[in-house]
């Protein structure tokens, strides 16, 4: 992992990895927007992928996708970095 990198020089992935740090204990248990009990993931409201925790939010696999559908038009790409980004970290 390249620790060194700022956060302009840092990949969507390596963004996603450092949000998710940060926020660490701040997970919920339940999905905030379907209220389900679910595996949850990390999200980006904006796409734009701010160094700013209000920028990202939690919600379960169903629920990113459906937000990701509605505000992000490069969402088959973000599909596949998704997936690629689950095999490399476990989810
Ligand atoms: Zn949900």
């Amino acid at each position: 992992m390249n620790e060194w990198q700022t956060w302009e020089q840092a990949s969507i992935g390596l963004r996603h990895y450092r949000m998710r740090k940060l926020l660490g204990s701040n997970k919920p248990l339940k999905c905030p927007c379907c209220g389900m009990i679910k595996k949850i993931e990390l999200s980006n409201k904006s796409h734009n992928y701010l160094e700013d925790p209000s920028d990202w939010q939690y919600l379960c696999h169903q629920c990113h996708s459906d937000y990701d559908m509605k505000n992000n038009s490069k969402s088959t790409f973000y599909e596949k970095f998704n997936n690629l980004f689950k095999e490399k970290n476990g989810g």
